[in-house]
């Protein structure tokens, strides 16, 4: 299963949508016009059914193959959300709209996707429904949860679930994936301190809060280096520390501070959450000083399961000649996470060749990775719901 000759054929009209998508770039749910076309077009391909509206603003298309005889239905997902920021690309299809941009590839996501539902639509070579899943609000919405949680797993009987991210600084349409972890749970905090203003000559009448704040800083750092197993991977970081003074000789009464916890191994997002409590309020108690903290929940750690990866290592095998199946997992969040922990799948990258990395105002989708990873969508679905050849 090298790359499908029809795909050399539908490139330069997949491109055409990709760029189409790229122009117009639109944030979160908020992907309206998106959501319309990736519609339109999976009805013009002839799909047995489109659903618009799941998870808000999702669609979902669904093939039956030549037979549904096998009762099997296995999803594939895209993403077609962009990000709120200014383009530099130069490119002649840059986005239209200031402060937008398509700047993770989820133009080029989801143009793959619909790829393969037209070849799919064409050529229904398998026994079974293929689901095509369109999400919104990847990038920092949960996107895929609503749809979740909008019940598109039981509602079109999704049994398994794939899908997959182009990766800048792998040769174009070099495929890798692992087993297991493959990106980080992502969880939020922040943390108020409040202690008590005063003179920056008058220390003793005051709780300097400035220096609460700073101690609590550096002995969060002790839950990655003191508490977490080294061969275990946790990262905290405190980005955000704002103090209510602003000037030079005045005793802040209260500071602001956010972070981040991220892990690949789930075990540890309760005790992170129990450990920075303990050190934020141990550490301000010391000092006479008050703190509130608020911890939110993002998204889970990526797993991808193993047979379901073995699998899907095997097509991208078929495809690309050679693919990275244990390649190192990275510390970003991705919310087709909580996809995978409703159903078994794998979520696999990509290469996108030499290009700026994902999120840069430089970076582009290369359309020389369309016939490779449309392939591995469709192939996914033929090879996984084979045709009883009997
Ligand atoms: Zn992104
Ligand atoms: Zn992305």
């Amino acid at each position: 299963m090298p790359i499908k000759n029809r795909y050399a054929e539908l490139h330069s009209e997949i491109t055409e949508w990709r760029h189409d998508f790229h122009i117009h770039p639109e944030l979160m749910y908020d992907v309206h016009r998106t959501a319309a076309r990736v519609a339109e077009l999976l009805r013009e391909f002839g799909c047995d059914e489109v659903v618009e509206g799941v998870g808000k603003t999702g669609v979902v298309g669904v093939i039956h193959g030549q037979s549904i005889a096998s009762g099997k239905a296995i999803g594939l997902r895209a993403d077609m959300d962009a990000l709120p920021i200014h383009e530099a690309t130069g490119l002649e299809y840059a986005s239209q709209t200031p402060g937008k941009m398509h700047a993770c590839g989820h133009d080029g996501h989801t143009a793959m996707l619909l790829g393969a539902a037209k070849y799919l639509c064409e050529t229904r070579n398998f026994d079974g429904k293929a689901v095509m899943v369109f999400q919104p609000a990847e990038e920092g919405g949960a996107g895929g949860l609503a749809m979740c949680q909008d019940g598109m797993m039981d509602r079109f009987g999704i049994q398994e679930i794939y899908g997959m991210h182009n990766m800048p600084g792998q040769p174009v349409g070099q495929f890798a994936i692992r087993p297991g972890a493959l990106l980080a749970s992502s969880d939020e905090f922040e943390i108020i301190v409040t202690g008590k203003g005063g003179h920056a000559a008058a220390p003793h009448d005051a709780i300097d809060t400035t220096l609460v704040a700073a101690q609590i800083v550096v002995s969060l750092q002790t839950l990655v280096s003191r508490n977490v197993d080294p061969i275990k991977r946790v990262v905290l970081t405190v980005g955000t520390f704002e103090t209510d003074s602003v000037a030079s000789n005045v005793i802040a009464h209260e500071v602001r501070m956010k972070g981040t916890v991220r892990t690949l191994d789930t075990e540890y997002r309760e005790f992170a959450e129990k450990r920075v409590r303990e050190i934020v309020e141990g550490t301000a108690s010391a000092f006479g000083a008050t703190v509130e903290i608020a911890w939110s929940r993002g998204y889970p750690v990526t797993m991808n399961t193993s047979e379901h990866t073995v699998f899907a290592a095997e097509v991208a095998k078929s495809i690309a000649g050679n693919v990275d199946d244990n390649v190192d997992p990275i510390m970003p969040a991705e919310d087709f996470s909580y996809m995978l922990e409703e159903r078994p799948g794998a979520y696999i990258f990509l290469g996108n060749g030499d290009t700026a990395m994902c999120h840069h105002p430089k970076y582009n989708f290369d359309d020389e990775a369309i016939p490779f990873g449309s392939s591995w969508y469709s192939g996914m679905i033929e090879a996984r719901m084979k045709m009883n050849t009997n």
